[in-house]
């Protein structure tokens, strides 16, 4: 008689993966918050770019409004971890706001590395996602010297004053290869392009995409946890099936896999963007394993110990409340 065919496989799961330093703090910067002024805290826009972190946060009293102007007078209001444009601080001020900056600090470093390229009068390539949070808070910081730059294809369409006065700076969450490419396409351009003084890219990642190529190159499909608006999630989805996975699926929650991808598939690569708690990707494991995926193994790349300070701001009223 013809054996059955073989169920279930082995998972390959990335590392690193999950959490960064910014998000950590972010996170943490809104529990403290309603530790230490009870809720309601005010929160503008998502403190990073989670489902799961943005509601369990609502539960626990934290508001999320869009606009500084959404937020009553004289109230606390967090700025997320993307950072925001000079103009936001001004409306908070107008209005009597207590604001905590939770601005990545990695973040902060490419708005002060901008402030300066524009106080030198350089025209100022910043590559990144259009609409995207960051790159609005970002180009805010010097609007007149700052061209945003989408990907290769906006390569063509750059019009700059000096082509002997431009630096180029970029989102901190994108593809690596991709921004290559695109700074590949910008020197030809403008063959004096400075580089930044160092990688905006950030570490987290970075590391994020070079653990999953390992993983990718070996698995069948991948799963990515994480939330359609997390730009490095995304990342991660595209960097997969750049790197041999037939298929790559992003998902919020482990209720959103799906039975048929696992048909015919003998290994699965599981990984998480920078925003997502490692209890989602346990849910996901724990799906998997209930299909036949039960045997895990961890693929690291790099060990990760950076850590930061909660902002300067929440830390002084941590202590005066003790
Ligand atoms: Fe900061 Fe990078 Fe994390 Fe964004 S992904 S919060 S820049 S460490």
């Amino acid at each position: 008689a013809a054996t059955p065919a073989p169920t279930g496989g082995r998972v390959l799961l990335a590392a690193p993966r999950g959490y960064c330093a910014g998000v950590d703090r972010a996170v943490e910067t809104v529990e403290k918050a309603l530790e230490v002024y009870g809720a309601p805290v005010y929160v503008r826009k998502q403190i990073v770019h989670n489902k799961y972190v943005v509601e369990t946060l609502e539960s626990r009293g934290a508001v999320f409004v869009d606009e500084t102007e959404e937020v009553p007078e004289g109230a606390t209001v967090i700025f997320s971890a993307h950072g925001v444009a000079p103009v936001v601080h001004d409306e908070a001020r107008q209005r009597s706001l207590k604001t905590i900056d939770a601005t990545c600090p990695l973040v902060t470093k490419v708005h002060n590395e901008a402030r300066r390229f524009a106080a030198a009068d350089f025209d100022i390539l910043l590559i990144g996602h259009e609409g995207h949070e960051e790159v609005v808070g970002t180009s805010g910081e010097a609007p007149e010297h700052i061209h945003l730059v989408d990907g290769p294809e906006g390569v063509d369409d750059v019009v700059v004053r000096d082509p002997e006065r431009v630096v180029w700076l970029s989102q901190t969450t994108l593809s690596v290869d991709e921004t290559l490419e695109t700074v590949r396409r910008l020197k030809q351009r403008f063959p004096l392009l400075q580089d930044p003084p160092s990688d905006d890219i950030c570490y987290a990642t970075q590391n994020r995409q070079v653990a999953i190529k390992d993983v990718a190159a070996r698995s069948d499909v991948v799963i990515v946890v994480g939330s359609r608006n997390s730009s490095n999630s995304v990342r991660l989805v595209e960097v997969s099936l750049e790197y041999g996975a037939k298929a790559a699926y992003l998902v919020d929650y482990a209720s959103e896999c799906r039975d048929e991808w696992l048909a015919g598939v003998s290994t699965v690569g599981v990984t998480s963007g920078a925003s997502v708690p490692e209890i989602l990707v346990r849910d996901v494991l724990a799906w998997l394993a209930e299909r036949g995926f039960g045997e895990v193994e961890e693929v690291r790349s790099a060990q990760e110990s950076l850590l930061f300070a909660l902002p300067a701001e929440l830390r002084r009223d941590i202590k005066a409340a003790q």
